[in-house]
């Protein structure tokens, strides 16, 4: 079972600055996916002209897969403004690692993960915190690639952009300030804490489990 939840569509459209290509996972057999409205989402999008393509697929967390899937879409993709996925956290950080120079957008929260995950050989992973913060980190999560899940910057303890909880592991918040540097994004830095939705969403949970 995997749960998310389509981000509002006024979330999703205030993220999206111009074009998009979508990719959608369909991968985790016992999925909870709200699979209409993320195609009236597409359907909409395309009528106002803001797709350049769509990819629906399963298992976006297996690199390998996926940059052979995408291949006949390079295209599309370099076409577009942005790469909006529609899938768990650890498929859109997944994505944002093949496209380090390209604005990889998260369309969903993502609740629980309480069953089979796909195939994914976790080189990334997502702690189910509800209100996913990728928008704001460059696809990179501060939940899990911090020592201390830290959501506003980092602790100052890193050497050398190592972490000083674990010396054996690069520092989450120095990944995310270089990527977001590349994407001439450091910008979202500046944007305040937010209040966020750490529920975990137990209707849902309750209904599809
Ligand atoms: S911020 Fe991280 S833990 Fe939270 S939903 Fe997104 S990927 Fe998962
Ligand atoms: S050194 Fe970096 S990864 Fe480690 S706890 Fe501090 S901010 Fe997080």
């Amino acid at each position: 079972m995997l749960i998310t939840k389509l981000k509002s569509r006024e979330a999703i459209e205030s993220l999206l600055g111009g074009t998009c290509f979508i990719l959608n996972c369909h991968g985790c057999k016992e999925l909870s996916f709200p699979v209409a409205e993320a195609e009236a989402l597409e359907a909409e999008l395309a009528a106002a002209g803001k797709v350049t393509g769509i990819l629906t697929t399963d298992y976006v967390c297996n690199p390998e897969n996926l940059q052979l899937r995408l291949e006949a879409h390079k295209n599309e993709i370099e076409e577009a403004d942005a790469v909006l996925v529609l899938s768990c956290g650890v498929g859109v950080q997944t994505v944002a690692e093949c496209f380090p120079e390209k604005k990889v957008l998260a369309g969903c929260d993502t609740y629980r993960l309480p069953g089979t995950q796909g195939v994914t050989p976790l080189e990334v992973d997502c702690g189910q915190c509800g209100e996913c913060y990728l928008n704001l980190t460059g696809g990179i999560c501060p939940i899990t690639a911090c020592s201390k899940s830290l959501l506003n910057g980092q602790c100052g303890g890193a050497k050398n952009g190592k972490c000083e909880v674990d010396p054996e592991m690069d520092c989450g918040w120095e990944r995310i300030y270089r990527r977001l540097e590349a994407l001439g994004r450091l910008d979202l830095l500046k944007v305040p804490t937010q209040l966020r939705n750490y529920s975990t969403d137990d209707e849902v949970y309750k209904q599809n489990g």
